[in-house]
Formats: structure tokens, sequence, C-alpha cells
């Protein structure tokens, strides 16, 4: 069965894009992965150090490779 370690309240965590749960941290052969506690195929970090950093880049609303600053320039 997986087990969980719940992130600390007073830590700032994007919650899962797909499905808006809070992420969990999970114990993996003696490393950690930052996934949602929901389902697996949802955004999980690299197995290693706790990353939030990482999973709140990954879940953010808003893609940092979009584009779209420049494309409403263009539009207007
Ligand atoms: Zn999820």
């Amino acid at each position: 069965m997986d087990k969980f370690i719940q992130i600390q309240p007073n830590i700032f965590c994007e919650p899962c894009k797909d499905c808006g749960e809070r992420p969990v941290i999970q114990q993996v052969k003696g490393k950690f992965v930052v996934r949602c506690p929901k389902n697996k195929s949802h955004y999980q970090t690299k197995s290693g150090l706790v990353d939030i950093n990482d999973w709140n880049l990954k879940n953010k609303q808003h893609p940092p490779l979009g584009n779209k600053e420049t494309s409403k320039k263009k539009a207007s």
C-alpha cells in the first residue's frame, strides 16, 4: 500500500493541476517523490529530495511555456 507523508500546512503548494488535490510526499526506496494523492498518473516529481518547487512549477495554472503576453501584444 502507498504510504503518504503530509506536507506541513505552512508550506505553500500548488494544488494538483488535474484534480485540485494538495500534494503529498511518498517515500520510494529511501527517496522522496512529491505527488498527487489521488492518482499516480498525475504529475509527480522525480524521486530524490523533496522538491516542492518543481511540483509548484509544473502545477501552475498557466504553464511558463505559454507565450500569452506576446500573442496578446500582436493582436492589439
Ligand atoms: Zn491529481
